[in-house]
């Protein structure tokens, strides 16, 4: 495990570890007071050894979705949890900041979507969901398209009316791609999307828009990339083809409250550079959500990420762009999307209720020290660097290695949900 650069020792006086009131942190909240240092541990004498009792049953190094998830089950279980996290703020990457009456969603747009009525039950208990329904719209070069691919979007392309017309232009386009292949396999990301969907809505909707994305030319993208481009043939904007979508009303960080509700929670506290490094002081067991990596004082070499920087800024109008998501899909515009945040939670009237809203442009960015790491890259470095990690990870006793950083895998909210959900179920040993 990775070294710690400071180390802290708990000063012991008459049996119990001294507690040292340091600030009041907690987001969303009444704040409650925050300690560095561990309330008291009792310690017994047998055999000679000094054996302690633990304070929690849990130590858990993350208050992302999969942190405060499993704190929940487990304090459901009757289990003592400590939550930490090294952010100023609880929720990880779903926490949302309240800018001018909205809630902003700080490390990008989250939407709930399952199809998984157990888990869309469990996360209305804690808060209730919202009707949001994602319905991205395109703009290319200032010409607007619905997405996803569907017979809206081929009317704006086309002027086509009925879904065979559509499906006749789309035919005549992927035949003239795949003639120019002649015979051979699609060679790249660009081939393979014309072949798939032809060229109007490869070269509007996808070809810029995935070179801003990658920071690549499409035909030094693999084709593997894209598998699959579905299209649909009737007139649905529906970005998911979930069940059920929306988000927690009062926004993201109502769930992560409630999931945490009664569990002890520390901000500003990095589990390396903290007396928690020292867990089994503190804990019988550990759920570790930071990176699997770092855990291993990166002994087979760093994995690589894919980032995303925001600029977010206040506009002076009730609705700057009237809808959530606007994608731009060409190089015209050096970012790939705008959220405009109001419209994930107010609808109607509302909207011009608040005279002011909050935009934010997402940028495509190479992921350097320091950025936050949001999407693990799937090539064959990193895959072979992370099954070493994870053969490692499995001789760990009593670490429990969870969430996106410590699987180094890019997951929707609801299968966290559903991951902490079914491991907590069919691992009852853990509880
Ligand atoms: C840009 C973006 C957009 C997304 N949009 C959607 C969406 O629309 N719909 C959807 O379903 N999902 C979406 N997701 C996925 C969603 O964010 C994840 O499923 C979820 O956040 C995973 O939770 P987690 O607990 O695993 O990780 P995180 O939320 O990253 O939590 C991990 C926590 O661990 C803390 N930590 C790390 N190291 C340490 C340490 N050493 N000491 C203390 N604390 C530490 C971090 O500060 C962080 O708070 C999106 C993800 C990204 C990146």
């Amino acid at each position: 495990m990775r070294r710690t650069t400071k180390s802290f020792t708990p000063v012991l006086l008459h049996g119990k570890f001294k507690q040292t009131k340091v600030k009041t942190k907690i987001i969303n909240g009444s704040p409650a007071p925050v300690y560095k240092g561990v309330e008291t541990i009792d310690c017994l004498r047998t055999n000679n050894t000094t054996k302690q009792t633990m304070k929690y049953d849990y130590l858990i190094v993350g208050s992302g979705l999969y942190g405060a998830m499993f704190a929940y089950k487990a304090k459901q279980a009757g289990k003592k949890c400590l939550v930490i996290d090294k952010r100023k703020h609880l929720g990880g990457n779903v926490y949302c900041e309240e800018i001018e009456g909205i809630n902003v969603h700080k490390y990008g747009a989250h939407i709930f979507h399952t199809n998984n009525k157990e888990v869309w039950d469990f996360v209305n208990s804690i808060v209730p969901f919202n009707r949001y329904t994602n319905c991205p719209v395109a703009n290319y070069k200032g010409k607007l398209f619905n997405l996803p691919f569907n017979m809206n979007t081929f009317y704006q392309m086309w002027g086509v009316t009925t879904p065979e017309e559509a499906q006749q232009k789309i035919d005549e386009q992927k035949a003239e791609a795949v003639a120019a292949l002649k015979g051979r396999e699609p060679q790249n990301l660009e081939e393979q999307a014309l072949t798939l969907v032809g060229k109007d809505v490869f070269e509007k909707l996808i070809k810029e828009y995935t070179e801003k994305q990658w920071g690549r030319k499409c035909k030094d993208l693999p084709a593997f990339i894209i598998k699959r481009l579905p299209v649909r043939m009737v007139f649905d904007n529906n970005y998911f083809n979930d069940k059920y979508q929306g988000i927690p009303i009062g926004g993201y960080n109502k769930l992560i409250d409630g999931l945490l509700e009664d569990i002890e929670c520390k901000t500003d506290v990095d589990f390396f550079n903290s007396e928690y490094h020292e867990w089994r002081k503190y804990a019988d067991k550990l759920v570790y959500t930071g990176a699997i990596d770092e855990y291993f004082d990166y002994t087979f070499g760093k994995l690589d990420w894919r980032t995303v920087t925001f600029k977010t800024r206040i506009e002076d109008t009730a609705n700057y762009q009237g809808n959530a998501v606007v994608n731009y899909t060409s190089h015209n515009e050096p970012y790939t999307r705008v959220i405009e945040h109001k419209h994930f939670e107010m609808f109607g009237q509302d909207v011009y209720d608040n005279p002011k809203t909050v935009v934010s442009e997402e940028y495509s960015t190479e992921y350097t020290e320091g950025m936050e790491p949001y999407y693990p890259v799937n090539d064959e470095r990193n895959n072979t660097i992370v099954e070493k990690y994870r053969e490692l990870a499995k001789q760990e006793k009593n670490v429990i290695f969870g969430g996106r950083l410590g699987l180094y895998k890019y997951f929707d909210m609801a299968p966290i949900i559903e991951l902490v959900m079914s491991k907590l179920k069919n691992e009852h040993d853990l509880l």
